[in-house]
């Protein structure tokens, strides 16, 4: 890594607090395996942005001040521009001075592309994670076991896997010990649907992830963070996100320009990072761990 950029990073962001879009999503495809049962985004357009596109998303980016990318879809692994594929776009933002190449996968394809950090979602234990994502949780857990990069996994929290926590949490100790988990809330990005947890639903998963993450199970969100995705005290939405697909770019995410959406929120890597920036412990070690 680029130790003065780095520097530069953390001055720009913690000290300075400058107002710039650090992160950039790059949603590359549309085009996903799933058919996710909370997911509108999937197969809609059928799009693939070529390797041109994605290389002048990336500059146009960087310009802006971005320094951290997730590649993120559709499912990421699912892209290729003829014998292009996934792993050169990594190696392409790393070149290009990107501090942090992310990306976010449904995990059913084996992580192979050399990013910072992977983000592998799964909803649950076998089951459930069938019920919601319609493929076993076992798939994404076996390519995490093989995976030598670094990994975390993303589990959003809804009212279908809301009492799963714990025993998740026990399985991800026993099957994969170097990995944690980072959880999400459902956001009604399409109105108040089933899956969607009323607060005081929300006040009670939480209460279990930070009793689950006392007793030691491997939970990546700060106490800090996890309250703040109860009580809303963080500022968002905020212009340190920007999202990009083929049909626009959208400060903070796609939802922003829906009334009512964001009180919801349920991206708890935002608060995370909006903490940190207030030098909170808890969140700044959350965030560390994916550099
Ligand atoms: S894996 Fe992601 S993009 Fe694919 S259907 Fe599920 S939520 Fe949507
Ligand atoms: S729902 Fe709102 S606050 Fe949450 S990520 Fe999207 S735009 Fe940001």
């Amino acid at each position: 890594m680029n130790t003065i950029e780095f520097l530069r990073l953390c001055v720009d962001f913690a000290i300075l607090r400058r107002e710039k879009p650090f992160v950039l999503g790059l949603a590359i495809t549309d085009i996903c395996n799933l058919a996710c049962r909370h997911c509108k985004v999937a197969n809609q357009q059928h799009v693939m942005m070529s390797y041109g596109e994605v290389r002048a998303h990336l500059e146009s980016g960087w310009r802006r001040g971005a320094r951290v990318v997730y590649f993120e879809g559709g499912e990421p692994y699912l892209w290729h521009d003829g014998r292009q594929r996934l792993d050169e776009l990594v190696v392409l933002a790393r070149d290009l001075g990107y501090l942090g190449v992310h990306v976010y996968t449904n995990g059913t394809h084996p992580i192979s592309a050399p990013a910072d950090f992977t983000w592998v979602s799964i909803d649950g234990p076998d089951d459930t994670n069938f019920a919601l994502r319609g493929v076993a949780a076992e798939v994404a857990l076996a390519n995490l076991a093989a995976c030598r990069n670094r990994c975390g996994i993303v589990f959003t929290v809804n009212t279908v896997n809301q009492r799963v926590i714990e025993p998740f949490l026990r399985l991800v100790r026993t099957r994969l010990p170097k990995l944690r988990v980072m959880f999400f809330f459902h956001t009604p990005y399409y109105g108040m649907d089933e899956l969607f947890l009323s607060p005081e639903q929300r006040a009670e998963v939480i209460r279990t992830i930070v009793s689950c993450k006392k007793a030691g199970l491997p939970v990546m969100n700060s106490k800090a963070g996890l309250e703040a995705m109860l009580t809303g005290r963080y500022p968002h939405p905020t212009g340190l996100y920007r999202v990009v697909d083929s049909s626009g770019d959208y400060r903070c995410c796609r939802a922003i320009d829906q009334p009512g959406v964001c009180r919801h929120c349920g991206y708890s890597s935002c608060a995370e990072i909006m903490l940190a920036r207030d030098l909170r412990p808890g969140p700044i070690r959350s965030v560390w761990h994916t550099w």
